[in-house]
């Protein structure tokens, strides 16, 4: 039986790993689907303190796999499709069909992209609408796209799809932006940037490819077409929960629930990062709650006499 697995491999899995793998408790990783979180996603990170010049994402979270591995900690690449407790501990049904068990559980499985939930978008997925324009910006190379959000993610993809697209046009369903005010600035005084305020797509129009949206202007109703090339989808995240419910404690919109000590309401198992986290949703925070849900663990395991 592990000592301790941590579910997730972004900075909040990686920073819980580093503290655990430090208190030689040999952590064990399991990747998920999405292997280093959301900042393998992202372009630039110029807010995480220590790098004075920004550093890329997926630099950034490499770099806390490599100091977790220094210290012990080990990687699977697999998926957890079920969580149950059991004598002195928990078992993890994992994709492969592989059964885990372990003391004690950190959970940082972080969040997952949210989409729109038109058929038109799913008919399109991976043909000209997607969620990450790091992933996928480069094929829009003179031409024109379509960003959907008003928030500090939809700024960044909007600014990243600059260095290809000919236009870019963000649509937001309110007329005021969420994004931080440095965000808001770069974004509106960029020569390609455009915004349709009040507005929503209700429906992906293409052939093989998308060549348009139909937007519905939510003050006035009326629906128009707008032509473009790419949609590219911002519009917040959802947490990665699916295995613990009914289980573990969960809010209305399914974000882990944790006490300010990582706790969730099963002893032994702690929250890290975006999955429990419903307001700051940082990299520096999520790095934080991974710290902290491994000192807890390390007190739970010399409580219950597991060294
Ligand atoms: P967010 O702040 O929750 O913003 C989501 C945006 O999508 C909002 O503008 C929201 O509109 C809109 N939206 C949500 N559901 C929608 C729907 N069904 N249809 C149309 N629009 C919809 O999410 P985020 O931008 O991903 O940011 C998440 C967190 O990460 C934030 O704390 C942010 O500061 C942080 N972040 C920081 C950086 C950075 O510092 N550079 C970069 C990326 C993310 P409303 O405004 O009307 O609710």
């Amino acid at each position: 039986m592990e000592k301790v697995i941590i579910l997730g491999t972004g900075v909040a899995g990686c920073t819980a790993a580093i503290y655990t793998a430090r208190a030689n408790l040999s952590p064990l990783l399991i990747s998920g689907p999405e292997d280093g979180g959301q900042l393998t996603l992202t372009t630039e990170v110029e807010n995480f303190p220590g790098f004075p010049e920004g550093v890329e994402g997926t630099e950034l979270v490499n770099r806390c796999k490599k100091q977790a591995e220094r210290f012990g900690a080990k990687f699977k690449t697999d998926i957890v499709t079920k969580f149950q407790e059991i004598d002195d501990g928990f078992e993890l049904t994992l994709v492969s069909g592989e059964k885990l068990q372990c003391h004690s559980l950190i959970v940082a499985t972080g969040a997952s992209a949210r989409w729109l939930g038109l058929e038109s978008e799913e008919k399109y997925k991976g043909r000209g609408v997607s969620t990450c324009a790091t992933c996928d910006g480069a094929f829009y190379k003179n031409k024109e796209v379509v960003v959907i959000g008003g928030g500090d993610s939809a700024m960044e993809e909007a600014l990243f799809l600059t260095k290809f697209a000919t236009k870019v046009t963000v649509v937001h369903r309110r007329d005021t932006l969420r994004a931080s005010k440095i965000m808001q600035e770069r974004a509106t005084n960029h020569e390609k940037i455009s915004f349709i305020w009040d507005s929503e797509i209700s429906e992906v129009v293409g052939d093989k490819f998308v060549t348009g949206v139909k937007l519905k202007n939510l003050k006035t109703n009326e629906i128009t077409d707008f032509k473009c090339d790419g949609v590219f989808l911002a519009i917040g995240h959802i947490p990665n929960t699916k295995p613990f419910i009914g289980k573990l404690e969960l809010d209305e919109q399914g974000y882990l629930k944790a006490d300010r000590f990582m706790h969730t309401n099963i002893p032994g198992v702690f929250a890290a990062g975006d999955v429990h986290d419903t307001k700051y949703r940082q990299a520096i925070t999520a790095a934080g709650m991974g710290c902290q849900a491994a000192i807890e663990v390390e007190r739970y395991l010399t409580h219950k006499g597991i060294e």
